[in-house]
């Protein structure tokens, strides 16, 4: 996946050739530095146009410009960048509309703010006289006792912020962005919503995502040229009334309600008056039966359903297809999958297990991928997803179990202490591993023979395990440590225990700094060079299971020492001097830690 500090690389780029556009218009490009610095300038412009960034202000952006290359110190801090971007584009993406004289008047003839039932003196004739199409058939329906709340009039918790969660267990931004589902659907057109519990300072959006987006080419779904990614309508809410003017396309209606302290936080009230009614399925209430009334009656073409840990927005005939009579075991099977999640990095045992959910969602450009939304399955052909991620037995076995594992494991990489450059592809696939064997599944590295790969390559050439390009037999030492403890090792907290020792290395790193400000976003800065946090897991890893485990590290070369560039989503430059590597050897030695029980570099499954 990209991250999102390409954008902000753009957003730089692309204000200095705005700056200097006077140049642009004037000179003539002659040397091959001329025209390259053009082809880059058109090229930025247009990845800029796309994003859709909103209008800026041409000379404080040039200021910022000057100041990095003139080395000025910033204006802002270097580590509020990407925050204040990223809110400035979301509050600019919001729409609002006027609520007009004649609706506020219709509203006086109900009860409450929320408009659930007519004063008293609340006529036919006061009726017939209102101006509002929506409250007038809200009234009409409560007048003659007809009026069904279910879905329409709903109370939203307030949820943790995906980034402040991703800071607090140090992994990205990856949690859902959608969890306030409604089960109302907006076709295209203007909508009332009510609202009421927003306090001061505290914001409340009304999103609808296009899930039923297509390419404009069905025949190459990938080549879209607005991305993969989720479109969606953002609209601010504010208490009372809210006019929603749904245009271009229709969808599931979620309340956005992010804070960062949502045990302090009161409900919201919302008052859908005229969206339609989808409905949703929630494990924790409902049950087959309420699974089928939601797949049959659905008028949008995709369905919510939330488990535990899981939420997934599917076409509603997909789960006809594949898991009629069976929406408990799918959400339950997902649920399981990031359990044992939770379970590997010590969410469980430390108590540190979220209130947030992943999202699953259909998409229709690619086959399986995951963004900063969640997990994507393609909903149509070719590359139709559907059959394996729905049908509730197969999720659990062979590709796709081993899909959501890995994509789902991407959104708990611990970075950078165990996601430092080189482990990309590689620290997410420890969730993989344990999710899939966990559930019966073979091996993957044993089936590949990865075991054997790895011995011959990384072991017998006495190269450092990042020199090895195959993701999988770089996998092997983490794999064989996990073999090792939940085994002969007598430790199958090992990595629980490890990830929770990580943490706390984290928090202490942050506290430390300026202020003890949250400075990296979700992410933490995997920084150039790997070898530091290579030899802290080194370090961290005996400490935690009270082994001496340098001679199976140092098998896999992670004392090597030299110098080694590669790349992972980035260029690193590995350094490991022979002082740094004498320093960890001595530490982990004074130690006085027992030698493992057997040779792990022998350990397979
Ligand atoms: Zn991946």
């Amino acid at each position: 996946m990209k991250f999102r500090s390409t954008g902000v690389f753009f957003f730089f780029l692309f204000s200095f050739f705005i700056g200097f556009s006077q140049w642009a218009f004037s000179q003539e490009l002659i040397t091959g530095k001329d025209s390259a610095s053009y082809a880059i300038g058109v090229s930025v412009a247009r990845s800029l146009k796309a994003s859709e960034l909103p209008p800026l202000n041409n000379n404080a952006f040039l200021s910022g410009v000057r100041a990095v290359f003139e080395n000025r110190r910033l204006r802002i801090d270097s580590a509020s960048l990407n925050d204040i971007i990223t809110s400035y584009i979301a509050k600019a993406e919001k729409k609002e509309t006027e609520v007009s004289t004649h609706i506020r008047r219709d509203l006086a003839l109900f009860e409450t703010p929320l408009a659930l039932s007519l004063h008293k003196n609340t006529g036919k004739a006061a009726i017939d006289k209102m101006e509002s199409p929506q409250l007038k058939q809200l009234a009409m329906a409560l007048f003659s006792g007809k009026y069904d709340k279910k879905y329409r009039v709903a109370t939203f918790n307030a949820n943790l912020k995906p980034t402040t969660l991703g800071q607090e267990l140090m992994i990205g931004d990856g949690y859902s962005k959608y969890e306030g589902i409604t089960g109302v659907y907006f076709p295209i057109g203007r909508h009332l919503v009510l609202v009421s519990g927003i306090e001061p300072g505290k914001e409340a959006d009304l999103l609808i995502p296009n899930w039923n987006r297509r390419a404009p080419d069905s025949t190459k779904p990938d080549k879209d040229p607005a991305g993969w990614g989720i479109k969606r309508q953002v609209f601010a809410l504010r208490n009372g009334a809210n006019i929603i003017d749904v245009e271009g396309y229709d969808g599931l209606a979620y309340i956005s309600y992010y804070v960062d302290e949502p045990g302090k936080q009161a409900p919201l009230q919302v008052h859908f008056v005229n969206g339609q009614v989808n409905g949703y399925f929630d494990l924790a209430k409902n049950n087959d039966k309420d699974w089928n009334q939601l797949i049959d009656n659905a008028i949008y073409p995709v369905i919510d359903a939330v488990g535990k840990h899981i939420q997934i927005a599917y076409p509603a005939e997909a789960c006809k297809k594949y898991a009629y009579g069976k929406g408990v075991e799918l959400i339950t099977q997902y649920d399981s999958l990031v359990h044992l999640q939770h379970k590997l990095l010590g969410l469980i045992k430390y108590n540190r297990v979220p209130a947030n959910r992943i999202l699953a969602r259909v998409n229709y450009n690619y086959y399986m991928f995951r963004d900063g939304d969640g997990v994507a399955y393609m909903g149509t052909d070719p590359g139709n997803a559907m059959a394996l991620v729905v049908d509730p037995v197969r999720v659990v076995k062979g590709d796709p179990c081993w899909g959501f594992s890995h994509e789902v494991g991407h959104v708990h990489q611990l970075r950078p202490y165990l996601n430092w450059g080189g482990l990309g592809e590689v620290s997410n696939n420890i969730f993989s591993l344990y999710g899939t064997t966990s559930f019966g599944n073979k091996s993957r590295i044993s089936e590949q023979k990865n075991y054997q790969k790895a011995r011959d390559s990384i072991i017998s050439r006495k190269i450092c395990y990042l020199q090895d390009n195959d993701v999988f037999n770089r996998l092997i030492p983490f794999w064989q440590l996990q073999l090792y403890f939940a085994g002969a090792g007598n430790n199958p907290d090992f990595y629980p225990d490890l990830f929770e020792a990580f943490r706390k290395q984290g928090n202490a790193e942050r506290a430390s700094q300026r202020g003890g400000r949250r400075s990296n976003g979700g992410w933490g800065d995997r920084g150039d060079n790997p070898a530091p946090y290579q030899l802290n897991f080194v370090k961290t890893a005996c400490e935690v299971s009270k082994t001496d485990l340098t001679d199976f590290f140092d098998q896999y070369g992670f004392f090597y020492v030299g110098q080694f560039e590669f790349g992972d989503y980035g260029n690193y430059k590995y350094e490991l001097t022979q002082e740094m590597a004498d320093k960890t050897r001595a530490e982990i030695k004074a130690m006085n830690l027992p030698q493992p029980k057997v040779d792990l570099t022998k350990l397979e499954d």
